[in-house]
């Protein structure tokens, strides 16, 4: 007996309902749409926003890539990499130039996104100022007037606290002028990359049930004061230990037997390329010299 399922899990109905939602999303830039999130076959909270949108617009000549915290190899990036291989059918890289689709969780890749890309990323909360307000019905308010007080609030309160803002991840961000977004928990060093980003960037939050997007060569700027300007992660000195890379994002790590820090590429997917170029650089340089 054969399993006749649907290409992509979805009934056609759920991801037209899906792309008219993403539609809207590019139309307004910043703007959080509301959609039917679906049960989907992983918990919510683990990527569910992400994976709809990847499902409702994958196509068969598509090639994903799936990250998450910068890593392919992690489960739950894996698992992703199935479930959508396993109902589509369409080929899967870790290179980030190969990827049409690439759905992540924490990060942007180091590589530059181009026009033929599209960068899905999976949201916990996708309102920037739920903290200051827990009613939807208000934020929406507060959105439709303009009002980001809020936002400017909270940054405010860190700087006093901290002499700096103290967002280490998900640092809100103005985009086209108009919406502030939260640009899902990747680091400050990323939110950099998505100012005239050249590929679309989708952002799905599954459980809170809702899409928004950074259309291509949108203007995205991080809140910031005149006197504290924003700032990125800074990796200045510092070198990845098996790629020798700089000005990358990287992890921090301890020698357990000598206690020294080192670093270490976050993206794992650039950190082997580099050392491939390296490795073939070597080998040239070692046949030149025959
Ligand atoms: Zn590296």
């Amino acid at each position: 007996m054969q399993l006749k399922t649907h290409f992509a899990l979805f009934d056609e109905g759920s991801k037209k309902e899906i792309r008219r939602a993403i539609l809207k999303a590019v139309a307004i830039p910043g703007y959080q749409v509301p959609f039917a999130s679906r049960e989907m076959p992983i918990a919510r909270g683990w990527g569910t926003g992400g994976l709809q949108l990847t499902l409702s617009i994958i196509g068969k000549q598509d090639v994903l890539k799936v990250i998450d915290q910068g890593a392919d190899e992690s489960v739950n990036a894996v698992n992703i990499q199935k479930l959508v291989n396993k109902t589509t059918g369409v080929a899967t890289t870790i290179e980030t130039g190969e990827a049409t689709i690439i759905q992540s969780r924490h990060r942007i890749p180091e590589v530059p996104l181009t026009e033929k890309q599209i960068m899905v990323l999976q949201v916990p909360i996708p309102e920037p100022l739920r903290w200051v307000e827990p009613s939807e019905y208000k934020t929406k308010k507060l959105h439709a007037e303009n009002d980001y007080s809020g936002a400017w609030l909270m940054l405010f309160e860190q700087i006093m606290k901290y002499g700096k803002t103290a967002t280490n991840a998900d640092h809100p961000v103005l985009v086209h002028d108009r919406y502030v977004m939260a640009p899902s928990p990747i680091p400050r060093f990323d939110n950099t990359k998505m100012h005239q980003s050249e590929a679309l960037i989708l952002l799905g939050a599954g459980r809170e049930k809702k899409v928004y997007a950074v259309p291509p060569y949108t203007n995205v700027t991080s809140l910031a004061f005149d006197d504290h300007p924003f700032e990125v992660e800074s990796f200045d000195g510092k070198h990845c230990h098996l790629c020798q890379a700089t000005n990358v994002f990287m992890d921090e790590l301890v020698n357990q037997d000598t206690g020294e820090t080192y670093y270490q590429c976050n993206d794992t997917s650039y950190c082997l390329a580099e050392l491939n170029e390296h490795e073939h650089v070597l080998e040239v340089a070692v046949e030149h010299a025959r």
